[in-house]
């Protein structure tokens, strides 16, 4: 190769996707009431972006991390471009601010499942990270005590499991539709199931002084034969999108349409979630209940393909079935989203 070809690959290749002095893609609401910072976003071989989703009622410094398949190097990269920036900090030692954002901010940690790509980030950030609760429906806490915290595959982090344990985290087990005080913060969440191949996932409410914001996990569509776990949510929370407390919510979309019937693994495609919004309207007694609902989309599959951008795809998917007026948003990582 010339060499100026190759100077030009060194360039190009030590040149920083961020930089300190550029400044993070921003979503604002007219009137935000929450802070979304994506620290990963993707599935598949998107090692490094995986769902991990930091949320913080505006004015506090108290934030719950909706899953944590990419962790450190979510929060590094965020503070790399200004994304931690708002976050009001004590700053008392050598700690970066994305070290701060871990120890001090992140009050909890909300596990929608056991799959790697939801609980990668926090496995490798735990020998740093300060002893913290862990909310889960049981089943997924016992996963992570007996499977992953262990011992085995990794340290006893938690305070059940193998013994001897570290007792790091702390696991509080969530009963369905019930709402559980966050310890130390003033937030509120409500814990779901929802089906996901051979697996039980969770959609997690937060609350905040008369708002509201809702996470999911990994989900299928409801089947005729199967739980009508989609359902059972939408009819939980319909109230609140009827009085406009619960306008942003938070779901992953894998796959395009294109892909085939029997090899979703438990996701969702672009018309599988048209479908259940519809649902939700439905359910709320009218689409114009739902026009304008702000629809964050996460988990979009990476592979080794080439090919059109899939996050590409799915969005064009969505837009083209999107006749209630929905507003779509595909989740960058290291971007905010002032909701
Ligand atoms: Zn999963």
């Amino acid at each position: 190769m010339p060499l100026r070809h190759l100077k030009t690959l060194r360039d190009r290749l030590q040149t920083p996707r961020t930089n300190a002095t550029s400044t993070p893609v921003t979503f604002t609401d007219a009137h935000p009431h929450f802070e979304v910072i994506a620290l990963g976003v993707r599935s598949g071989v998107a090692d490094g972006n995986l769902s991990s989703y930091l949320i913080r009622p505006l004015g506090t410094n108290e934030a719950v991390l909706c899953d944590a398949g990419t962790l450190g190097h979510g929060l590094k990269r965020a503070e790399a471009v200004g994304a931690l920036n708002d976050i009001p900090i004590m700053p008392n030692s050598t700690l970066s601010r994305a070290g701060h954002v871990l120890k001090q901010t992140i009050r909890a940690y909300l596990i929608s499942h056991a799959h790697l790509d939801h609980v990668a980030g926090l496995v490798l950030t735990s020998p740093e990270d300060t002893p913290k609760p862990l909310y889960a429906l049981s089943q997924t806490n016992a996963i992570l005590a007996e499977n992953l915290f262990n011992n085995r595959v990794w340290g006893a982090m938690g305070d059940k499991g193998p013994k001897p344990r570290i007792g790091k985290y702390t696991y509080h087990n969530m009963e369905p539709g019930q709402s559980h005080t966050l310890q130390d913060t003033t937030m509120n969440i409500t814990a779901w199931p929802l089906s996901h191949a051979s697996t039980t996932s969770t959609a997690f409410l937060i609350q905040q002084k008369g708002s509201a914001i809702l996470y999911f996990g990994d989900t299928q569509a409801d089947q005729p034969d199967g739980p009508q776990n989609l359902h059972n949510l939408w009819e939980a929370v319909a109230p609140l999108v009827q009085n406009n407390t619960l306008n942003t919510i938070i779901i992953g979309v894998t796959y395009p349409d294109t892909h085939p019937d029997d090899a979703l693994c438990g996701q969702l495609r672009p018309k599988d979630l048209l479908t259940s919004l519809r649902e939700l309207g439905h359910i709320c007694g009218g689409r114009h209940h739902i026009r304008g609902l702000r629809v964050i989309i996460s988990h979009v599959k990476e592979t080794f393909h080439d090919g059109e951008c899939p996050t590409r795809q799915i969005y064009r998917d969505l837009q083209d079935g999107n006749d209630i007026g929905v507003h779509f948003l595909m989740a960058e990582q290291s971007a905010r989203y002032l909701v």
